[in-house]
Parts: structure tokens; C-alpha cells; sequence
């Protein structure tokens, strides 16, 4: 099971279930898996939820201390389980910690944010929003999602040329990249120490920082050759010592490489532009 069939799926079910209004609501979904519900106030904390299963019936129970948004997607998350038939692989790390979680898992918490924030309902309001943590804050509370689950799906929906990074302890443990940036190759290396002199590092210390702070994208991003300067945002969440980071370009736009290929392309547009006619690629573009 690859993570765009876990999403597929979860889109049958919005649109079997009819899901027309946000936040989505619980019961409707349960419902159409043969699903209950039940919620445990004495469960482990660092236990989320899990299911059982019996000839054909399902109860999924969750953690009744998690928050609501994280009790929801606790709750999709284990539908996930049910509906693509893939078993817990649970042991191991806490629930909300992103060490090395498994496929199924990682299969299974897609499945659930395509569920908690339904692309019809949620991209529009993406690309309507101005990027920064109040939209993220805005959007959790119209989804009834976590800060977390609402950063990860806004990176890889929005159109702008951004990153959600996810740290734990002071190491990045978790990286969504926008569709822009993926395709200029950004990239943030998984287990490394969050750089020293960026926003994210200063909260991490205890150091005020309001706002949206410039820093430069080689910082972040691993051997980047295209320069240019990020704006940063991070929310500390002391209780589980992770920061949540937001780094997009202050201009929406992704930096051009000096003296590569996209140039030539530029050059080309503009051409086409001025006479209408595609232009062949030039003979250094057909090595
Ligand atoms: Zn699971």
C-alpha cells in the first residue's frame, strides 16, 4: 500500500458518505464502516487510540485525555486501519512522536487528514489564505484538525512554495514540501539538529521571536544553490517538546538557479510571447 492509494481511498468514503459541510462530522463516517466509537479516560498518555475487530464489527477507542482535534484524527486514523485492512504497527514510539513510524502508519495518518480536511472543502480556503501560522490557526479551528495536521496538509496543498517542518527534541523529525518546492528539489534532511540562528532554534530556547523572521534558504535547505531569502514562522508546543516551523519565499516565488536551464526557458516564454510561435529548444537544451 503506497500513500496515494490510502488517499484515494479515503476520498471514496467523503464522497460515499456524502460529506458536504466542516468540520466533518464523525458519525456519519463510523457509520458507513460498520464502526463504534468509545473513549477511554484512563488510556497510557502516550497511547492514542486503537481498534478491534469481530466478525465484521469494529470499536475504535481513543485516548478521552487527547485534545478533541487530536481525538478526531485518532479516530481516522483507526477507520484507516479498518478500511484499508492494514494491521497496527503501534508499539514502539508515543503516538504523537514521529520517530520511525511504519508504512501502514504512515498510510494510515494520510488516509486520515484526507479525511479531517477534505481537499474540495480545505484547498479553496488555501489558496484564499495569507501563509503564516494565523491562517494554520484559522484553518484548525474551522476543521476542528491539530495546528500539526492542518501545517502538514496546507504544505502540500498550497500553491506557494513552502515548507512544514516538524521537530522534536531540537531535531527535525518531519518534513512536508510544498509541490513547488519539490520540484526545485528543496530539501531538509531528516534527523538533523534544527539550525542553530533560526527562529525555530531561539524558541526552542526560550527566546521571544513575534512573527515571521527572514532567514537565508541555504540554512534550511540542503546543498541549495538558488539563494534566497525565506521567511520563518514557529509555534512551540512545550508539552511534547516539538516546534511546528512554516518557511515559504516572501515573494511566492521560487528562486531561478544563476546560470541553469530555467533561464534558457524564460528566454523562450518571452518569445513566445512577443510572436506567438514556439520557439524549438535551442541546440544546449537538446544535449
Ligand atoms: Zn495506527
Amino acid at each position: 500500500m503506497d500513500e496515494l492509494t490510502a488517499a484515494i481511498k479515503a476520498r471514496e468514503l467523503v464522497q460515499r458518505v456524502d460529506v458536504n459541510s466542516i468540520p466533518v462530522r464523525v458519525e456519519p463516517l463510523l457509520a458507513a464502516l460498520g464502526c463504534e466509537l468509545k473513549v477511554d479516560n484512563d488510556m497510557d498518555p502516550h497511547e492514542a487510540g486503537y481498534c478491534l475487530s469481530k466478525n465484521g464489527a469494529h470499536v475504535i477507542v481513543v485516548n478521552g485525555k487527547d485534545s478533541p482535534e487530536r481525538q478526531r484524527f485518532t479516530t481516522f486514523h483507526e477507520m484507516g486501519h479498518i478500511d484499508l485492512k492494514l494491521p497496527s504497527e503501534h508499539a514502539g514510539s508515543p503516538s504523537w512522536s514521529y520517530n520511525k513510524r511504519s508504512a501502514n502508519e504512515i498510510c494510515c495518518d494520510t488516509y486520515a487528514a484526507e479525511i479531517l480536511l477534505p481537499h474540495r472543502f480545505f484547498k479553496p480556503l488555501v489558496d484564499s489564505a495569507d501563509i503564516g501560522m494565523a491562517a494554520l490557526d484559522n484553518l484548525s479551528e474551522k476543521f476542528e484538525a491539530s495546528v500539526t495536521a492542518t501545517g502538514s496538509r496546507f504544505a502540500s496543498t498550497t500553491n506557494v512554495p513552502c515548507a512544514f517542518v516538524v521537530s522534536e527534541n531540537g531535531t527535525v523529525r518531519y518534513t512536508v514540501m510544498s509541490k513547488a518546492l519539490r520540484e526545485a528539489r528543496a530539501w531538509i534532511t531528516r534527523g538533523i539538529a534544527v539550525p542553530s540562528g533560526s527562529s525555530t532554534a531561539l524558541i526552542r530556547n526560550g527566546q521571544s521571536v513575534k512573527g515571521p523572521q527572514e532567514i537565508a534558504a541555504d540554512v534550511w535547505f540542503n546543498d541549495w544553490r538558488r539563494g534566497g531569502v525565506l521567511l520563518e514562522e514557529t509555534r512551540y508546543l512545550r508539552n511534547y517538546d516539538q516546534t511546528l516551523t512554516l518557511l515559504w519565499f516572501e515573494d511566492e516565488e521560487v528562486p531561478h538557479e544563476s546560470g541553469s536551464d530555467n533561464d534558457e526557458v524564460d528566454d523562450e516564454m518571452g518569445l513566445k510571447e512577443l510572436d506567438g510561435i514556439l520557439p524549438w529548444p535551442g541546440k544546449r537544451r537538446r544535449r
